[in-house]
């Protein structure tokens, strides 16, 4: 019985990944379940994703007060503006809403063409700051590169950027699109904590994280060679730390 489940399993796996797309079919070739392919060049949609929102708050600076999901949907809105009129954009919200990050993850699975980028700021030991950059699949390699790129020119690896990290999150791992997650510095450091209540600081980012958008959309992926693929799990909330 099993085994009969299993080749089913494959058989429905094998029709699905080669089904053309049109003709209603519900698989195509801008959705990938691994991305383990090269990053994409010319893709028509831009999914920007304030982190947080509602309920949840995000971290909450004890310098300066300020909301990580205020910070989050204001830089998301400041990338937009730089972006209209060349790319597609949609917000996964636009204003102070909850929405849960399996939601996220399908929402943007929906959409053909795009690519996702989540922004977030982030909390953490009083020594810590600087933007990181979180990645997993190898069609995230490229958008990764240039946004870690970018951000070095906004804040230099002498002032703390912690650089490009390959983790595997929800917002990295699970959605079938490309997909990165910006952490652009922390809420919890007192210097950068006031930095990041600067709208003139934020929108540096957001000019950051739009040109790094619009070189990937125009060139694809930077020179260099792909990362290795690492076939792993969807992640879940039940995974161990780290793992
Ligand atoms: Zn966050």
């Amino acid at each position: 019985m099993m085994l009969r489940v299993l080749l089913l399993g494959v058989l429905a796996w094998v029709l699905g990944s080669c089904a053309p797309t049109g003709g209603g079919g519900t698989v195509s070739w801008n959705r990938d379940e691994w991305g383990h392919r090269p990053g994409p060049k010319g893709f028509t949609t831009v999914i920007l994703d304030a982190g947080h929102g509602g309920k949840d708050s995000g971290a909450v600076s004890r310098h300066t007060g300020a909301r990580e999901k205020d910070l989050a949907l204001d830089t998301v809105r400041r990338v937009k503006a730089k972006l209209d009129g060349q790319v597609k954009v949609v917000l996964m919200r636009s204003d102070d809403t909850f929405v849960d990050l399996d939601e996220r993850v399908r929402r943007a699975s929906q959409r053909d063409g795009a690519i996702l980028v989540s922004v977030h700021y982030n909390s953490g030991a009083s020594a810590m700051r600087g933007p990181e950059l979180y990645w997993w699949r190898v069609d995230s390699w490229g958008l990764a590169t240039r946004l870690q790129r970018n951000l070095e020119r906004v804040v230099p690896g002498e002032s703390g950027n912690r650089g490009q990290v390959r983790r595997r999150l929800r917002l990295t791992r699970n959605p079938e699109v490309p997909c990165v997650l910006v952490e652009c510095g922390y809420l919890s450091h007192p210097g950068e904590a006031r930095l990041c209540q600067d709208a003139t600081y934020r929108d540096r980012l957001a000019a950051a994280i739009a040109s790094a958008i619009l070189d990937q959309q125009r060139a694809g992926d930077p020179a260099g060679s792909l990362p290795r693929p690492i076939t792993a799990p969807p992640s879940r909330p039940t995974d161990p730390p780290g793992s």
